[in-house]
């Protein structure tokens, strides 16, 4: 260890501030524990307590409600902001702040240390842990009450727990093939200036004396390759391997770097090629994510749904109209006036799976276009829309941040205008991506973009200016 301490201090005088940083992140890691672990510890008492108090009268504030609070730190403030986060730094959040990755990479230590099964490593899961996650969100009313959010995000933990338990030896499977975030947060962190750079001819020329792994082994808990990472989609920036052979460093970057200049190497044209995170960009995050967001306040569905009511009532059809009873399927709280029938719950999902077709069926449409035209794949076209997606999620969540501030009296005002400021920025920061990625037909490449933009723009400003 002293090796690599004397190793990391010499190399020291030449990084920049930024490498010194990434280094500090290796040589302090028992800070970053204790720092894991109180986040850990607070997160497990706002997940847990709130659940079994009784809910929070109306004249409670965030400052002197437990339950209250916790939800203005989960919604409010930890879910926009990780997003937020991930597109500025890479996936520090998960390396240096997750509880799960924390709990499930330390439980594995004294787990059965099992291989990871081949049915995890299937792609499509973070696509449909993010969906299934996203709508019984939505059916249980997760941002308004405590018990769903102890079911799906303690459910989350307890899961990530049960993984690190069997599968990995100081591993974190569950983030790398499970975790129901893992997927938006990959691609996220493409567009992140800060990255752990990996010199692969320095990490394979360095003397024996820097070839710090023999003497001390870096554990890469997300599974990676640390020799051949190219990406930041994976690293957790959790800084352990930083000075590695000194050939790994902190460094910036042009954030559309990873997406136009990738090398063209064999395992990136297959990579390029891969479905899933382009499925769960167009179809996830500007689709189901979209709808999630905007069913509760369409005086649509209101409509719709006065009119299903009348026909059923006409038709004498009653079940549809009866309450469901569970709170973990369909909201239920009888002593809040806030329960959902099977009606509510069915036209719930029925409008955000129309609005995930039609929003990201668009999206899709625009994308193959300008696919065929441009003879680049979709899914590679569909990483220019990474700043998008990612806005469009921070909007949608930063909504949750300034409704709760309104019931404290906190309004405001420029916030609609600040994300339609923001959602056009991103959409023509991506159509310039695709501009460059283009290597004909640029001009179409951009206005291809553009126009995939044009109908998720066109929901979240009929929210934002319309209802
Ligand atoms: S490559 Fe692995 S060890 Fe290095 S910073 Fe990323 S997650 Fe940590």
């Amino acid at each position: 260890m002293n090796t690599v301490t004397e190793q990391i201090s010499g190399s020291v005088s030449s990084a920049g501030r930024l490498a010194r940083l990434g280094l500090a992140m290796r040589r302090y890691r028992v800070t970053i524990l204790v720092v894991q672990w109180v986040i850990v510890l607070s997160y497990l008492a706002l997940v847990a307590i709130p659940a079994f108090l009784p809910l929070p009268p109306d004249k409670a504030h965030i400052w002197n409600n437990l339950t209250r609070f916790a939800q203005f730190a989960f919604w409010g403030i930890w879910w926009p902001f990780v997003i937020l986060s991930i597109m500025a730094l890479g996936r520090v959040w998960c390396g240096v702040l997750c509880p799960e990755g924390a709990l499930t990479e330390w439980v594995s230590k004294y787990g059965l240390g099992r291989g990871i099964p081949r049915w995890m490593k299937w792609g499509g899961w973070p696509f449909v842990a993010f969906v299934m996650t996203t709508v019984l969100g939505q059916m249980t009313s997760i941002y308004e009450y405590p018990k769903p959010a102890l079911l799906i995000l303690g459910g989350s933990t307890i899961a990530a727990i049960a993984v690190g338990l069997i599968w990995g030896r100081e591993k974190r499977v569950w983030c790398k093939h499970l975790c129901p975030v893992s997927g938006v947060f990959g691609l996220l962190a493409k567009i992140a200036p800060v990255h752990f750079k990996v010199d692969q001819s320095a990490w394979d020329t360095a003397p024996s004396g820097h070839r710090t792994s023999r003497l001390h082994v870096v554990n890469c808990a997300p599974l990676i390759n640390i020799r051949r990472m190219e990406s930041a989609s994976d690293c957790h920036m959790c800084g352990r391997c930083a000075g590695e052979r000194d050939a790994v460093q902190l460094t910036l970057r042009s954030p559309g770097a990873e997406i136009i200049s990738k090398p063209d190497t064999p395992e990136n044209r297959a990579k390029e090629m891969d479905l899933w995170p382009a499925r769960l960009l167009v179809f996830g995050m500007l689709g189901v994510a979209l709808g999630a967001f905007q069913w509760s306040a369409s005086p649509w569905l209101v409509t719709v749904k006065q009119i299903a009511a009348g026909w059923l009532i006409d038709h004498e059809v009653w079940w549809p109209l009866k309450e469901s009873g569970h709170w973990w399927l369909l909201t239920y709280y009888p002593e809040a006036n806030d329960v959902f029938t099977w009606l509510d719950g069915g036209l719930l999902l029925t409008y955000i799976a129309v609005e995930t077709l039609v929003v990201g069926g668009w999206v899709w449409g625009w994308l193959r276009l300008t696919g065929a035209l441009t003879g680049l794949p979709w899914q590679r076209l569909a990483q220019t829309l990474i700043p998008f997606a990612g806005f469009s999620v921070f909007v949608g969540l930063s909504m949750l941040t300034t409704s709760q501030l309104a019931g404290e009296g906190v309004l405001v005002s420029w916030a609609h205008v600040a994300r339609i400021a923001l959602l056009v920025i991103s959409a023509l920061w991506g159509a310039s991506l695709a501009w460059r990625m283009a290597k004909r037909n640029c001009t179409m490449a951009a206005i291809g973009i553009s126009m995939a933009t044009v109908l998720p723009l066109a929901a979240w400003s009929t929210q934002f200016f319309v209802w």
